[in-house]
């Protein structure tokens, strides 16, 4: 199994700046976060609620997220919002503290609320795919829910952002019910969150060395894989010019694209493990209730 696109290095985009931002467009700009990145919209004098951060990082990340925003904004320079592509444990970690120090509204897809305000915990992980040590941990990992409700709201369902003019959200459902991509027409740029990813986030050392490459979504937190093809197709579809994934460096160009297609083609073959617990029966929305799956759960 190939599990990944090898991609030309020519396709990194963007220079590492202050406080770790990569800045890949004048107005887009990611931050790398241990394991998983964080993306902030907004022209660096966009002043305060201005901007819009997409994602918030592992636990513990509030402090660089808003150092980031300091260096990249100016002090005192809070978002007018905060979308999430998804509700995994890797890009909520400083959701709520930011929210309450913030005061901000938050955005997910409609499908993706009831693991952001307590209803729902996630699917267990399937640590048999993947073959890498954070495949391994995942069955550690929390499955929420964490319960953000006070802010948080449906994206709007005509495909639209607050906040965010010439940006559309695209439903990329596979990974998780609700899963989003943002999109920008006029420069092709394509935020993915894990619906496709440039790194192999299954195996901590490629967390680390992150050299470019073109993945599906991280196969331990997968549960539906047909419906993550036809979402990869549909990115593909796009064209993209600039890629930011949730895990591994932006990628941008021709280099880019073509990977894109061979992992949309050849989805089956490099995305989708050979055998593992949700390959032939994706896990249901919605049958999850909180607590239901004990964490010792290793079926
Ligand atoms: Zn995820
Ligand atoms: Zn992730």
């Amino acid at each position: 199994m190939a599990q990944q696109v090898p991609v030309e290095p020519q396709a990194i985009a963007g220079e590492v700046e202050d406080a770790g931002l990569h800045e890949v467009a004048n107005d887009v700009a990611y931050q790398r976060l241990a394991i998983v990145n964080v993306v902030y919209l907004g022209t660096p004098d966009a002043g305060d609620r201005g901007w819009v951060l997409i994602d918030a990082g592992v636990i513990g990340s509030a402090a660089s997220i808003e150092a980031a925003a300091r260096e990249r904004f100016g002090a005192n320079s809070r978002p007018s919002a905060i979308v999430m592509t998804h509700g995994h444990f890797d890009h909520v970690g400083a959701l709520e503290d930011l929210a309450s120090r913030w005061s901000v509204p938050i955005y997910a897809h409609e499908l993706e609320l009831p693991y952001l305000d307590g209803r729902s915990s996630y699917p267990p992980a399937d640590p048999s795919v993947g073959g890498g040590l954070m495949s391994t941990m995942s069955r550690f990992y929390p499955r929420g829910p964490i319960d953000v409700g006070r802010w948080l709201h449906a994206l709007p369902s005509d495909g639209t952002i607050p906040g965010l003019r010439d940006w559309q959200w695209i439903a990329t459902p596979g990974h998780s019910p609700g899963h989003v991509s943002l999109w920008r027409e006029s420069d092709r740029a394509l935020i993915a969150g894990d619906a496709v990813i440039t790194t192999a986030q299954e195996s901590a050392y490629a967390v680390l060395t992150q050299k470019p490459e073109l993945h599906g979504p991280p196969m331990y937190f997968t549960p539906d894989w047909e419906s993550a093809r036809r979402s990869a197709e549909r990115l593909d579809q796009l064209e993209p010019e600039l890629l930011i994934t949730g895990h591994g460096p932006a990628m941008h160009g021709e280099a880019m694209r073509s990977a894109l297609h061979t992992l949309a083609r050849d989805f089956n073959q490099v995305a989708v493990p050979t055998q593992g617990r949700y390959v032939d029966k994706p896990a249901g929305v919605g049958q999850h209730p909180a607590g239901s799956f004990p964490s010792s759960h290793s079926g």
